[in-house]
């Protein structure tokens, strides 16, 4: 019998209702391009209301900031602003952005979990207080790294990058941590809600360290785990995340659903310490850093523990992450979800807090949204796109279509 599931912090794991296509023109692959122009392409929304940000965020300096708002638009009317927000859209994405670069979607097309149901998160306190658990998530992680550094950015995320240097989309918030947005378009910027992959962070001492070191450096640490992760490239095994393609493919797996890698279990997997602390520690300086004989973190060590730079389940976002999206919403014009449920509630509640705003509204996602109803209650009869759109389409056969239009639009 497989373990019970641990409570996610996820709140859904059955399906959502299917959405009500908005407008009902939207329910084709042209539709919803014909509908995303017109709601990207948009006059400012008159409907927006700005009063719950100022009081809410700007209560101690409310008529200085209204003062500054008024002598800024009147003193740069003519002078272009390279992050102009004043009528621009905040992109919003999510998994499903990643599908077609070969990452998986955690949710299917019913908003459900359709990966390997015996996957079990590993919890921020658990990662930090447990050597034994740090072992098998990097064990894991070691494993599976592969998949996501040889993936590349989709059209989607260039189609994202591209409505930026038209000046139609002002900025980007992503729950994704595969930093696909930031490789795509680095010029215009990306807010990463739940953190990236690319790199660790340690525990101690804050100092960032680069994934790709860190694999060289879990590679020589646990050689027969290198040798295994070898022959499962070889063997296509790590194209998949389907369990049963896996083991068809001779990835041998243990009941829990772990790899079963033989003399080497993962008791026995290495990982490395933070430098930085490590050279601090053998100065005599800082937390007691142990290492055994090849540099591999050791118990009785205080310190130096490296963490992936992701926001983990039961770990905050950081104050300043937060902060500066719901700034990206409070200055946004309109707001585009493109591939995500909005099951995890920090993505939720921005598309909550721009609703709240007035700020018109576009869902491009197969399958369900979380409470999105809400979203749409107030759509007048008489939207084409432009007020509010909700499509099921696939994102890259819909975003490319939509910028060659709008490149268009603009010669
Ligand atoms: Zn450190």
């Amino acid at each position: 019998m497989p373990p019970p599931q641990p409570l996610l912090r996820v709140p859904y794991t059955k399906p959502f209702p299917p959405p009500t296509i908005i407008p009902t023109s939207a329910t084709t692959a042209s539709g919803a391009i014909a509908a995303l122009v017109d709601f990207l392409s948009a006059p400012a929304s008159t409907r927006i209301r700005r009063d719950h940000f100022h009081h809410h965020h700007h209560d101690h300096s409310l008529q200085h900031h209204r003062h500054a708002s008024a002598t800024t638009n009147t003193s740069t009317n003519n002078i272009p602003q390279p992050f102009d927000t004043r009528n621009r859209t905040l992109i919003l994405t999510g998994a499903g952005i990643s599908v077609s670069s070969g990452l998986a979607d955690y949710r299917g097309t019913n908003g459900t979990y359709t990966l390997n149901r015996t996957y079990k998160p590993i919890y921020f306190n658990e990662f930090c207080a447990s050597h034994e658990a740090r072992k098998r998530y990097w064990a894991r992680s070691f494993l599976g790294w592969t998949n996501l550094n040889r993936a590349r950015p989709n059209v989607s995320h260039a189609a994202v990058g591209r409505l930026g240097e038209l000046g139609v989309v002002g900025s980007c918030i992503t729950q994704n941590v595969d930093s696909f947005h930031p490789l795509a378009h680095p010029s215009l910027q990306t807010l990463e809600l739940h953190g990236y992959l690319r790199a660790l962070v340690c525990l101690s001492c804050g100092s960032s360290y680069p994934r790709s070191d860190f694999q060289s450096d879990l590679a020589r640490l646990n050689p027969a785990w290198s040798t295994f992760l070898e022959e499962m490239l070889a063997s296509g095994a790590l194209d998949t995340e389907n369990p049963d393609e896996r083991r068809r493919k001779g990835m041998r797996t243990n009941p829990d659903g772990d790899v079963d890698v033989p003399g080497a279990p993962y008791g026995t997997f290495r990982y490395p310490a933070c430098p930085v602390c490590l050279a601090a520690a053998t100065a005599g300086r800082r937390a007691v850093v142990k290492v055994d004989d090849d540099g591999a973190w050791a118990t009785g060590s205080t310190g130096g523990i490296l963490k992936p730079a992701v926001v983990m389940f039961g770990e905050s976002i950081a104050a300043g992450v937060k902060l500066a999206a719901e700034q990206a919403v409070d200055t946004a014009s309109r707001m585009l979800v493109v591939g995500s449920s909005l099951a995890t509630y920090s993505a939720w509640r921005l598309v909550k807090r721009a609703k709240e705003q007035g700020l018109p509204i576009a869902i491009l996602n197969i399958g369900g949204v979380r409470g999105e109803d809400t979203f749409f209650a107030d759509v007048p009869e008489t939207n084409t796109g432009r007020d509010a759109v909700r499509a099921g389409e696939n994102a890259d056969k819909v975003l490319p279509q939509v910028v060659k239009i709008m490149e268009d639009m603009q010669k």
